[in-house]
């Protein structure tokens, strides 16, 4: 199916759900309106808000959960944003929905917004466990709010989150007794059916599928190797069997669950900097924090299991018969597969590589020996360094215009630290480069 009516159809499954929801919500709480105290409206739309948050907070199981086609139609990237967005918008509602029912409730039992609390919490049926779970809820969307998430470390970013299960789990029973499941049995079918279809797409993509691959193609590392000047870089191997029938793009992603003591507990996003047309494949990780530093211990032989291919950073994006790639330091590994795979298909090529210096510039020596092969002209640029026959400084709008004056005939693809991506994203759109030909790949879920 192609992308488009995968879309569309992706769009009306969203907008048809909604309407069913209000729908329901619709019908048990349309006569609260009418009531003379402003305690009606007050249920009403802190009902309303109940019931978005939980259809969103399932949405956001959706998003995260790598489902295929989803994330084919467009892209992690854009969902992992989406799901971000979406958190922000959670947390509007799971905080007015209390507010609303207890104000609500106060003004209908004529007691004080503290005393309403108290009598949910002691007296209300499933109330103190969902208040344990939006607690819970609570605290990982303030956790994950950018800059909180800055000062923690990833890996605790990522356990908090499992937390939301538990979150979903206290919750649940809280909508079956008070939500608009209570009272029809048509709206708890529906409720069930969409609980099932989140967690089915959830479990069966982010956990049964690289389950079933990894049994399928038992994934092992065969070398790994240092790469760039000092190894600033490390390189990592990986066969196996059937092959042929994993199919990965140039471009693509997958993320790496090593089963070695001290890695099997992490899974890290690694593109593909090497396709498996010679019976393995390789990624290629710069050394930049506790995990990318200890890569080069990974021992040859040991299992690995993978989640994806993902990512739509990849030649079916492509518009043009000419292209642009732009890499910026290790944004270089989803370019140099895609490089394999365009050099023989005799488009017109560029490639505007930038590093610091040369002390981070990885696959030197591939890259030239690639463009030797498949005729494609290859800029380096260092910021911080004078080489004979490369540019120095930052590629900004003016190098860009400068080297590659036909550059809104092309299809640009850009990957690179997001300082640089940014700066030239502005740069790309105020050359006049059309959006549809311009494609980029964060290295940042
Ligand atoms: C789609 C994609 C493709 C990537 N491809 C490459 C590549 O080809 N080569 C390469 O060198 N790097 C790549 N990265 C980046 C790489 O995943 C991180 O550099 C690496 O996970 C950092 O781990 P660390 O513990 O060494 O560093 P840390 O200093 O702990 O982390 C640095 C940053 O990396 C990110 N990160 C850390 N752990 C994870 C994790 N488990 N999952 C997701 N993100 C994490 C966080 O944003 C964190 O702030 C890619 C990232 C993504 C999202």
């Amino acid at each position: 199916m192609n992308h488009r009516l995968q879309r569309t159809l992706i769009y009306i499954l969203l907008v048809t759900n909604f309407i069913v929801l209000i729908y329901f919500w619709w019908s048990g709480n349309a006569d609260l309106f009418a009531s003379e105290s402003l305690s009606g409206p007050l249920l009403a739309i802190g009902r309303l808000a109940g019931l978005l948050a939980a259809t969103l907070i399932l949405i956001q199981l959706i998003l995260i959960g790598r489902v295929k086609w989803v994330e084919s139609t467009f892209g992690l990237d854009k969902l992992s944003r989406l799901h971000r967005l979406n958190g922000y918008v959670i947390l509007g509602l799971i905080v007015a929905h209390p507010i609303l029912l207890t104000q609500g409730y106060a003004i209908i039992n004529d007691t004080t917004y503290q005393g309403q609390y108290i009598d949910f919490l002691k007296n209300w049926d499933t109330l103190l466990r969902a208040f344990v779970g939006y607690l819970i809820l609570l605290a990982t969307i303030v956790l994950s709010i950018t800059i909180v998430r800055k000062r923690l470390k990833y890996e605790t970013w990522y356990y908090v989150h499992i937390f939301n299960y538990l979150a979903i789990a206290l919750v649940f029973g809280h909508q079956l007794r008070f939500g608009p499941a209570a009272e029809d049995q048509v709206f708890m079918m529906y409720w069930y059916t969409a609980y099932a279809f989140a967690f089915g797409n959830l479990i069966w993509y982010r956990f049964l599928k690289p389950l079933i691959k990894f049994s399928k193609h038992d994934f092992h590392v065969t070398r790994v190797e240092p790469e760039g000047p000092n190894g600033i870089a490390t390189s990592i191997y990986i066969t196996g069997d059937k092959l042929r029938d994993y199919k990965i793009k140039a471009g693509q992603f997958m993320i790496f669950r090593f089963f070695q003591k001290g890695f099997w507990t992490q899974a890290h996003p690694f593109s593909v900097s090497m396709l498996p047309e010679s019976g393995e494949f390789r990624i290629t990780a710069k050394k930049l924090g506790d995990y990318t530093n200890q890569l080069e211990h990974i021992t040859p032989g040991i299992e690995v299991l993978i989640d994806g291919p993902h990512g739509v950073f990849t030649e079916e994006k492509i518009t043009q018969d000419k292209i642009l790639f732009i890499a910026g330091g290790v944004g270089i590994t989803p370019i140099r597969a895609l490089l394999e795979s365009l050099g023989p298909k005799g488009k017109d090529l560029i490639l505007l590589y930038s590093n610091k210096s040369r002390a981070e510039h990885i696959f030197a020596e591939e890259l030239e020996a690639l463009s030797k092969e498949f005729g494609f002209k290859i800029k380096n640029i260092y910021s911080d360094e004078k080489v004979d026959g490369a540019e120095q400084g930052y590629l900004d709008q003016a190098m860009l215009k400068r080297l590659v004056p036909d550059l809104v005939e092309r299809d640009v693809f850009l990957c690179g630290p997001p300082p640089m991506m940014d700066a030239l994203k502005k740069a790309l759109t105020n050359l006049g480069l059309p959006k549809k030909q311009f494609h980029w790949e964060r290295f940042a879920l």
